[in-house]
């Protein structure tokens, strides 16, 4: 099987990359390096199945070529984490949605089956415990810049849909719940690699708010292989299905957490909404999957837990702080 991944050098892109490249799956990875980064694929570069283009997905004749060299697409690349979306709306925007409709030209094009990945985002500010698929999303307003992020991928989907109606495209799209571990920065404001690595300088850890938003943390390699076993599954097209954990937490125990895991002597610090992001913030209180769809058609269940989470990205931020690796 060909692959193409776009956003291959991105956090969850990479680890893709390695699990299809395990099952000895060719591997066709475009990266345009905007949050990609080399350091993730460096260790992929010489594997004999594994190619990169470093392009990006706007590139319409590129993606084109792409698309028509592989048997099917995992679309990944995206703009992603609240801060970037917040500070860079326009471009934010324009690579979700723009990007979005090339790849899925090219995918109708050459009728290659693409596998969308979308967020719990999309939910916005409704209330609900847990979120269903087919639940109403309910979105800010627009000068809430926070809500161009679900609107943008709540319109790639839309579109996906589209296209699967109109032509019968085989897409599958999943919505991805705070996915985390090695590899993710805390740079665009994620808070697990952001907690991990103020614990392990033993910074403060800053928490937003006062803490009782509580989220569910998926970890990147559960994730990553749900994602191949929907692609696999014939039933999962023309479906949407939330992807995550069940575990949830909220951001104070969390940052206490993160300092009892990495043995830190570091404070906790709440900081307002405002402060953080500038006025007009919103920020969701509660934020779980309901995972009956996902469980009954594949069988997912997640594999690690929140501690286990910890401890890996511990390691793995740990090892590059150390050798001084910039950008963590
Ligand atoms: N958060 C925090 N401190 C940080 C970064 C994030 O308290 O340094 C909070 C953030 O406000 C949100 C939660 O942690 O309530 C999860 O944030 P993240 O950006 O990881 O994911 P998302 O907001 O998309 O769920």
């Amino acid at each position: 099987m060909r692959n193409l991944i776009t956003g291959g050098a991105g956090f969850i892109g990479s680890h893709l990359c390695e699990w299809l490249l395990a099952q000895g799956q060719r591997v066709l990875a475009i990266d345009d390096f905007s949050t990609g980064r080399h350091d993730n694929i460096a260790h992929l570069e010489n594997h004999s199945l594994f190619t990169l283009v470093c392009a990006s997905i706007t590139d319409e004749q590129i993606v084109r070529e792409c698309v028509a060299q592989v048997d099917r697409v995992f679309h990944l690349a995206s703009a992603v984490g609240v801060r970037l979306i917040v500070e860079q709306p326009v471009k934010t925007i324009e690579t979700i949605v723009h990007g979005t409709s090339v790849v899925l030209q090219a995918c109708a094009r050459y009728r290659r089956p693409v596998l969308l990945t979308s967020t719990s985002e999309v939910y916005g500010k409704a209330n609900k415990v847990p979120f269903s698929e087919d639940d109403d999303l309910v979105i800010g307003p627009a000068f809430r810049r926070r809500w161009a992020y679900a609107c943008s991928k709540a319109l790639d989907e839309f579109l996906a849909m589209a296209y699967w109606h109109h032509s019968r495209l085989p897409v599958v799209i999943v919505r991805l719940f705070n996915t985390v571990g090695p590899r993710q920065t805390g740079q665009y404001g994620m808070v697990v690699p952001r907690f991990v690595r103020q614990a392990l300088a033993g910074e403060p850890l800053t928490v937003y708010g006062d803490g009782s938003q509580t989220r569910c943390f998926c970890h990147v390699k559960d994730a990553v292989g749900a994602l191949v076993k929907l692609m696999d599954h014939p039933g999962a097209r023309g479906q949407i299905f939330n992807v995550g954990s069940q575990e949830e937490v909220s951001i104070r125990e969390l940052a206490e957490r993160v300092i009892r895991i990495v043995g830190s002597s570091s404070k906790i610090v709440y900081i307002p909404f405002d402060q953080a992001f500038g006025p007009d913030f919103e920020d969701m209180q509660r934020r779980v999957p309901d995972l009956r769809k996902v469980q009954q058609l594949i069988g997912f269940q997640p594999r690690y837990q929140l501690d286990d989470i910890i401890r890996d990205v511990a390691a793995y931020l740990s090892g590059r702080m150390t050798s001084g690796f910039p950008g963590y």
